[in-house]
């Protein structure tokens, strides 16, 4: 640790993805990445982007794509920001909206990186312990201090809010701004998008990384009232302002302009996970009623690193988290029922 490193800095744990292996032999079930291919179109657009415009900044206010977007989602464009990966818009909406001194809350099962971005900026937080059954209690979202901000589908575990409950929170809050990550919408949860233009203090943010099978695109976007689409504007101007290179505009425009491709890719992706979470019950496992691309799950007799290892001997990569109270679980990224067969059949002997 160099001692010229700021304070901040020097108190924050990095994020550790899941592990990207070179190896194109093994079932990669651990980054909840999509297990098919982007729309053949959007393959098309990045190819027909190629060009010698590259040598070309992109369009610093990407309108083209937040027309697309804004269409799509039934919101002025206006309401639209995107950003390269929703990490990104993630890390500038915790710059954008959230102050220190001020706490924010969210799930102490969450998604890793809110507790790394709040570190990074100063910001304190205070993660609300989810119940035994990895549920959100709904009420302990309420008044917050300084804001909100959760997974719908929760990750690692699957759970889903329904949007009555999303509301009450954003009602309950109005003062602060409440951030909905909907990284896994697509599989299974409702949307909070259809409530932007009822509050003000709502933002909803996706990612084409999942559903729509570009994660190495890096394109994930906000939608929310104009004024916090303006705050978010203002960081990307002062900080990064071509977040969005010419090939991940070009793809993301065209993945959502194929609307067929995307029902039925989302379709057979929750068609087997649930296959999958019958399979995994029959072996004896407890399975996290998922609504996302993933299973979160355990086995009472079978310790979860044990089973990580030796999937893992067998090129087969699934997700084990070394932290309190989920150390025992595994959480498997739904893959394509053949992968998932294959997936079964290494784990059967090593019950
Ligand atoms: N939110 C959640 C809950 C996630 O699991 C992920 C994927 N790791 C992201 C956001 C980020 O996705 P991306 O940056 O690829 O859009």
């Amino acid at each position: 640790m160099s001692k010229f490193w700021s304070e901040r800095l020097q108190a924050t744990e990095p994020y550790i993805p899941g592990e990207q292996p070179n190896n194109t032999n093994v079932i990669k079930l651990n980054t909840n990445e999509n297990p098919y291919p982007p729309s053949p179109k959007a393959l098309k657009a990045i190819q027909e982007a190629t060009d010698e415009t590259l040598r070309l900044y992109p369009p610093p206010t990407v309108n083209e794509l937040r027309e697309t977007i804004a269409k799509y989602h039934g919101v002025h464009p206006d309401q639209v920001f995107i950003g390269n990966g929703s990490d990104e818009v993630l890390a500038f909406s915790f710059m954008a909206f959230f102050n220190p001194g001020e706490p924010i809350l969210f799930p102490d099962i969450t998604y890793s990186f809110y507790p790394v971005y709040a570190k990074l900026f100063n910001i304190d937080y205070k993660r609300v312990p989810v119940r035994s059954d990895f549920t959100l209690p709904v009420e302990e979202f309420f008044q917050s201090e300084g804001g909100v901000i959760f997974p719908n589908p929760n990750a690692p575990t699957g759970l889903t809010l329904s949007l009555i409950e999303v509301e009450s929170i954003v009602n309950q809050n109005p003062d602060q701004v409440v951030i909905i990550d909907e990284a896994y919408i697509d599989f299974g949860g409702q949307s909070a998008v259809q409530l932007v233009n009822q509050y003000e203090n709502l933002l909803v943010i996706q990612t084409l990384s999942k559903s729509r099978s570009l994660a190495g695109m890096r394109v994930g976007f906000a939608i929310g009232d104009h004024q916090l689409i303006e705050g978010l504007n203002r960081i990307k101007n002062s900080f990064n302002s071509y977040t969005l290179d010419r090939l991940a505009i070009a793809a993301a425009k065209a993945a959502f302009d194929d609307e067929e491709y995307f029902q039925d890719v989302r379709g057979q992706i929750i068609h087997t996970r649930e296959q999958t979470s019958k399979r995994l019950h029959t072996l004896g496992f407890e399975v996290i009623d998922s609504k996302a691309n993933f299973l979160f799950v355990r086995h009472p007799h079978v310790d979860a690193e044990d089973l990580y290892l030796q999937l893992k001997e067998q090129n087969i990569f699934v997700r084990y988290f070394n932290k309190p109270r989920i150390q025992e679980y595994l959480r498997i990224s739904i893959g394509t029922a053949d992968e998932m067969e294959q997936f079964i059949i290494a784990l059967e002997p090593v019950l």
